[in-house]
């Protein structure tokens, strides 16, 4: 169920082919009738570029001072690294190093700065709320946090704040059993699976 979603970002999404309506098998063997592809956003780079565009329209408007980017390797370095250019600001990115998230060494201004986190699913906050671990120990202030699609209908908080977002879905995934599209004989398709925890 699509909570909010601007027009033009949904049709965006759509015609990237990143948000997918059907009738899906999910990783975890549930269905769904709502797919996110985001290797699509990737792989369109002018369709991301104008999502990107939306995004930094809402960024702008909240008026907040900062003057870093920030977003967790890899998938969303696009993302970020696309806002920050259209910000004027500076881009950073956090990498896993033995499974613990760090900045990589290089950044040198970051610390004690003022950063946006940008990411590009919100699905249980676990990444976003590792770079927010990653800027306090860097003495970084985290200004907003912004992603372009919050798959949790704005259920989740990051320091106890809301989170931006160009789209917001409730994704109700079933139980093949209990399953309203297999009941109406819906095809299933298994679209490729994520590899990284969100
Ligand atoms: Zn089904």
């Amino acid at each position: 169920m699509i909570l909010h979603a601007d027009e033009k970002v949904l049709a965006l999404f759509k015609d990237s082919d990143a948000l997918l309506q059907g009738h899906f098998k999910l990783t975890s063997g549930k269905h769904s009738e709502w797919y996110f592809e985001k290797i699509r956003l990737i792989e369109k780079p002018a369709a991301l570029e104008r999502i990107i565009g939306l995004l930094v329209e809402k960024i702008r408007a909240e008026k907040k001072d900062f003057e870093y980017v920030v977003s967790p390797a890899y998938g969303a370095i696009a993302i970020g690294f696309l806002a920050a250019l259209k910000l004027g600001k500076k881009f950073a990115f956090t990498q896993r190093l033995d499974e613990k998230m760090s900045f990589r060494s290089g950044f040198t201004s970051l610390d004690d700065s003022k950063a946006i986190i940008v990411e590009d699913i919100l699905t249980t906050g676990g990444s976003i709320n590792e770079v927010v671990e990653c800027l306090k120990l860097r003495g970084v202030e985290v200004a907003g946090i912004y992603v372009l699609v919050d798959r949790t209908a704005g259920e989740v908080l990051i320091e106890g704040r809301p989170v931006g977002s160009l789209l917001a879905l409730k994704v109700e995934a079933f139980e093949p059993e209990a399953c309203p599209f297999c009941r109406k004989g819906i095809l299933l398709t298994k679209p490729g699976a994520s590899d990284k925890k969100s």
